[in-house]
């Protein structure tokens, strides 16, 4: 390992990086993926003398695969234990008294900015992976510039490094309202050999699966020795094309494929076991007491690429499993070749660290390592002895509109960059190729850079953060990128609605939309409202629930929808007929639980957040067993997120509010008929602007409005997703979580509104 360090080319740099920090406040180092720049430049900044028993080095990553991941190598590198070199996630990490250097994602310094605006405890902040310009990063280093400078008046000057693996860094450096002075950037020379790209000569419309899988065994047949990296969009997707791949160059220690998923759930036991009984004793010991500090306090954003693997389980393209049975032999590809064996390994970020860990180990001897993975392997992780990346130029992102906030996972072609990361990931160790499953023409269509996250998506929960940092004029913030005028207005008029931010006079208002000066401040509520770790409009319901015991239902409602699908996807096609069978058995079962959830009379009303209140009722009296998850067709991992969330809610909760005494209770009772009413008033005023109502029969011009919803931004009809339980009732008013487009625009988690309620 040493000698593996001793090669990396950004120790030839260390002077020149270290003199730099010495002499200016904030430093850029760019350096390709792989040079070193995550576990050399912490070692350096340690070694020199940048922390001590109270200033330490903290290290933020956007993913907190990478935050774990890196926080085990730099330790193990520096032969110091996990007590010095640790790290902290959004519900564990295992930092010390002793720990000096500290990785973590980039939600939790925010929220350690909240606590302690100047950062006192760090000497040094490296922000990492800054190119991927999360928005989370973007406002990091935006606060960051004004942290800095003021620490230097308060003579403890703190040292910024911002660490890229591209060199487009103009956004920090010619931006003089973010660094007055444009700060140094140091290119680390990349040891990177050549990579011969190959283009397809034609691009395949839809299959780039099946022709990932074609593409993998032509290497693996007729090119020497080296590993592989294929890139594909999802979680799904990638097991799928494993299965295939391992059932085509089988090795030495054959899993029949079926028992593939056995072993996963056994394993899944026993990690539930045991993160059970670590639960258990933490209730024991903590509750309701666990300091909240050192967790993320946003919702959205870190966990933002997990719920895009997540929503996979219900997106799984249905045409690779088609194409499983329907393909087999069909080019000669899938005659199990035994002679050529093949060790393939998945890599996703939802997937368990320690099966990440296995791509970095050496394949068994005689095998070829392949490595399926997402997004994660661009840039954040990199993987030895790669020496042929295929790259099917596809990434799958949510999607939002800027005006109605419907939002939908796309899958579209990536960024011009992004494609010559994924090929740069094949010359690490000596030169390599790269197989883009696209044609030149259309590589050259791609937009040059992807787009800064912040610019995409809705942003109501960080201005509600910065505002709770006393970020008034959040126009005036010096964003790396600013989002654009409509997002930052959409997101201050619902934080106006929901009673977060003071609403000014109508005139005063009308010349602030003019000049695009955004300035409203913002109300105790909204003050409330910031320390809760979830979206706004989830946080406006936990504020108004202290009455009438509705706190434990609204703590579990939100925990519930900020998870996000609970349920798994059971309208995949089948692989066979016993599958088929089975699904529609579970299919069955798990409507029937639906409306057993859902109840009668009242409680039905509450639609949807009925169903998911019952749901983690029922999972937790079961003492959420993966039997009990599996038979009603529950996500075991979204149940076990769930429960961390209403821990962590619950917390939040009693640390504003003392005297609610709550804890989490596995065994809670159903909510009283008064309070499932109060429960739907709560609800309806924390979604108040996704309200629907039922297009009425005498507006029927045309027949697309049958059973139509109308809302007020939308044009289009809007339905009722067949999964609600209220899909048949059709009640009059409904406040839904989110549209969802697909083939239709569908509402999902509807619970009906009486029309009394509505302002
Ligand atoms: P950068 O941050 O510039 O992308 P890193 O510091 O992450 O580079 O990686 C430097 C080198 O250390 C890489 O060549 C990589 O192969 C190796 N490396 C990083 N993490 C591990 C690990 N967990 N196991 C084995 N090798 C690793
Ligand atoms: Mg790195």
């Amino acid at each position: 390992m040493q000698e593996e360090r001793l090669k990396l080319p950004i120790l030839s740099e260390e002077q020149v990086i270290m003199e730099a920090v010495a002499e200016h406040p904030v430093v850029i180092v760019c350096g390709e993926t792989g040079s070193g720049k995550t576990t050399q430049v912490p070692q350096f900044l340690y070694e020199a003398g940048y922390s001590s028993d109270d200033s330490i080095i903290g290290v933020t990553e956007p993913r907190r695969v990478a935050a774990v991941a890196m926080s085990q190598r730099v330790a193990k590198e520096m032969n110091l234990s996990q007590r010095v070199v640790s790290y902290q996630i959004r519900y564990e990490g295992n930092v010390t008294e002793e720990t000096r250097i500290k990785f973590m994602t980039d939600g939790v310094l925010l929220k350690e900015i909240q606590r302690d605006f100047l950062l006192s405890q760090y000497k040094v902040v490296i922000i990492d992976e800054a190119h991927e310009r999360s928005v989370y990063t973007d406002i990091l280093i935006g606060l960051l510039s004004r942290i800095v400078s003021l620490r230097a008046k308060r003579l403890l000057p703190l040292k910024l490094i911002i660490m890229s693996a591209t060199l487009r860094v103009e956004d920090f450096t010619q931006n003089q309202r973010l660094f007055a002075t444009p700060p140094p950037v140091i290119k680390v020379e990349s040891r990177q050999f050549p990579v011969t790209v190959h283009f397809n000569k034609r691009t395949p419309l839809e299959d780039y699966s099946g022709e990932c899988f074609r593409k993998v065994c032509k290497v693996h047949r007729l090119l020497p020795a080296g590993g592989i990296l294929v890139f594909l969009t999802g979680q799904a997707e990638v097991h799928t094309l494993c299965r295939r791949l391992r059932r085509a160059f089988p090795h030495a220690r054959p899993r029949p494929p079926e028992n593939e998923d056995q072993k996963d759930s056994v394993e899944e036991t026993q990690k539930f076991k045991k993160s059970r009984a670590r639960a258990r004793k933490a209730q024991a010991a903590t509750l309701p007491q666990i300091s909240l500090d050192s967790y993320s306090v946003l919702p959205a954003g870190e966990g933002d690429e997990d719920r895009e693997a997540e929503m996979d389980d219900e997106e799984a393209l249905g045409s690779d499993l088609d194409l499983d049975l329907a393909d087999d032999g069909a080019d000669g590809g899938e005659q199990p070749d035994a002679s050529l064996p093949l060790h393939v390994l998945p890599l996703y970020s939802l997937l368990a660290p320690e099966k990440q860990a296995q791509v970095f180990q050496p394949p068994p001897e005689g095998t070829r390592l392949c490595v399926v993975a997402t997004n994660v392997a661009e840039t954040s992780l990199t993987i030895p002895g790669i020496k042929y990346v295929v790259d099917c130029g596809k990434v799958k992102k949510r999607h939002y509109d800027r005006v109605t906030g419907v939002s939908s996972f796309r899958i579209t072609w990536v960024s011009q960059a992004s494609a010559d990361q994924r090929a740069g990931r094949a010359g690490r160790t000596e030169p390599g190729h790269c197989y883009r499953l696209y044609s030149s023409a259309v590589f050259s269509d791609f937009e040059q850079f992807p787009p800064p996250e912040i610019t995409r998506r809705p942003v109501e929960d960080l201005i509600l953060q910065m505002k709770a940092l006393n970020i008034e004029k959040v126009v005036n913030f010096p964003f790396p990128t600013t989002p654009s005028v409509e997002a930052l207005v959409a997101a201050e008029e619902l934080l106006i609605s929901l009673g977060a931010l003071q609403a000014p006079q109508k005139a005063e208002r009308a010349k602030q939309l003019q000049r695009s000066r955004l300035s409203c401040p913002i109300t105790a509520l909204g003050r409330t409202m910031a320390t809760f770790p979830v979206a706004p409009r989830y946080a406006k319901m936990l504020a108004l629930s202290r009455q009438h015991g509705c706190l434990p239902y609204a703590i579990t409602i939100v925990a519930a929808m900020t998870v996000r699908e609970l349920f798994a996807e059971l309208d995949r096609p089948a692989a066979s007929d016993d599958e088929l069978t089975m699904l529609k058995a579970r299919r069955a079962r798990v409507a029937h639980m639906k409306r057993t959830w859902a109840g009668q009379g009242t409680s039905r009303s509450l639609g949807d957040l009925m169903v998911l209140l019952g749901a983690v009722g029922a999972c937790e009296y079961s003492g959420c067993s993966p039997q009990f998850c599996e038979t009603n067709g529950l996500r075991l991992k979204a149940m076990l997120e769930i429960r961390r969330l209403r821990g962590q809610l619950t917390t939040a909760v009693n640390s504003v509010c003392p005297e609610a005494g709550l804890f989490v209770d596995p065994k809670m009772q159903p909510p009283s008929e008064s309070q499932v009413t109060y429960l739907r008033q709560i609800v309806t005023a924390g979604l108040g602007d996704h309200l629907a109502r039922r297009v009425q029969s005498e507006d029927l011009l045309d027949d697309k409005w049958r059973n139509a919803y109308k809302t007020p931004l939308l044009d289009d009809p809007v339905f009722i997703h067949p999964s609600s339980v209220l899909f048949k009732e059709l009640p009059d008013f409904v406040v839904y979580q989110e549209i969802v487009e697909t083939s239709k625009l569908y509402m999902k988690g509807v619970s009906a509104v009486e029309a009394q309620w509505i302002p």
